[in-house]
């Protein structure tokens, strides 16, 4: 029987995790035709999280489980359970239960159908403000624009992942990560399916805005130095509109001679300038930030514990 491998990274979700696996149970007794592995990643959770999970753990050899020696975001525990999922398919899926596991068969439909990376596209978005949507439209429009990949909008990461491109994505080692981009630019045959998305069955968001906008950023610096170009057009417009305004002065003196007035057109250039300079600086940072970060090479996570529910006694081990 082939084997679906599910992956729920969780941050603090003692609240939620009996109801998620109940219906995790009910989606793999109605799905009898496949084999299922649960792999938990525990991502530092401060709550009861990691007793919860090794709780299921004891009475259930399809739940295995991922502790991390600290939390390290849910893009790092992502990839820390890509690496170890074993599936001939992957799912994805918020241990929040936004993303109801119920769509899962359907996935799975179409990627006996050949599709490789069938992903839940949202409806509707509840319990989440107009703000948070309409930031989140506008930015996956400039970066679908900037990167000229192109990329799923209103698209979480719950999504069902052949083998292959769990390998593909294996290889994107980058320390900053937007999974997002990462699954546009792997490519592969791509399925949207709709769904509503759920407000969170219980528990708290953990993503603010500052953490959103980190990710925004990262997402566009590790795809595109397109900011770098503009900064360039910036220069070189400045550069020209000076230029003239020079050459307007100039000619103004030699014939009308100077009033020594101008002072706060003088100050408006300057402050001008030096808006767009540091503005520049700013960008070539970031970049400067992502190599400083890249050549480190530090591993992207640490593992505290494996539990591998399938294998025996004897091949468990603590690494
Ligand atoms: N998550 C994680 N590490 C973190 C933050 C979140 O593993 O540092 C997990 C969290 O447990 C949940 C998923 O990522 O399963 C999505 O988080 P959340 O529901 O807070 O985000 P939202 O749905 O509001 O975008
Ligand atoms: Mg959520």
């Amino acid at each position: 029987m082939k084997l679906i491998s599910i992956l729920i990274p969780a941050y603090n979700e003692e609240a939620v995790l009996d109801q998620l696996m109940v219906r995790l149970g009910n989606l793999a007794n109605d799905t009898k035709d496949y084999d299922f592995e649960f792999l938990f990643i525990n991502d530092g959770s401060k709550d009861r999280t990691l007793e919860i999970i090794k709780g299921f753990a004891e009475t259930d050899p399809r739940v295995s489980y991922i502790n991390l020696s600290r939390n390290f975001g849910k893009e790092i525990g992502m990839i820390a359970g890509l690496d170890h999922v074993q599936g001939d398919a992957t799912v994805i899926i918020d241990a929040d239960l936004q993303d109801p596991p119920e769509l899962i068969p359907q996935m799975i439909k179409f990627w006996e159908e050949g599709y490789d990376d069938i992903y839940a596209k949202r409806n509707s978005r509840d319990g989440e403000s107009w703000f948070k949507k309409f930031t989140s439209k506008q930015y996956y429009k400039t970066l679908q624009r900037v990167t000229h990949v192109p990329i799923q909008e209103d698209t979480g990461d719950f999504r069902l992942l052949d083998r292959r491109v769990v390998e593909a994505i294996r290889q994107f080692r980058d320390t900053q990560r937007n999974a997002k981009a990462i699954f546009s630019w792997v490519g592969f045959h791509k399925k949207e399916i709709l769904y509503d998305r759920d407000p969170r069955a219980a528990g708290e968001t953990k993503w603010n805005y500052i953490k959103l906008i980190n990710l925004a950023i990262d997402g566009i610096t590790s795809f595109t130095t397109a900011p770098l170009r503009l900064s360039t057009y910036v220069g070189a417009l400045v550069s020209a509109a000076t230029f003239l305004y020079l050459l307007y002065l100039v000619i103004r003196t030699i014939f009308f001679g100077t009033d020594l007035a101008g002072y706060p057109s003088m100050m408006a250039v300057i402050l001008f300038l030096g808006g767009v300079q540091l503005l520049s600086l700013g960008i070539i940072g970031e970049y400067i930030g992502r190599i400083f970060n890249e050549t480190k090479q530090r591993p992207l996570y640490l593992i505290e514990e494996y539990h591998n529910g399938k294998t025996p006694k004897k091949a468990r081990r603590k690494s």
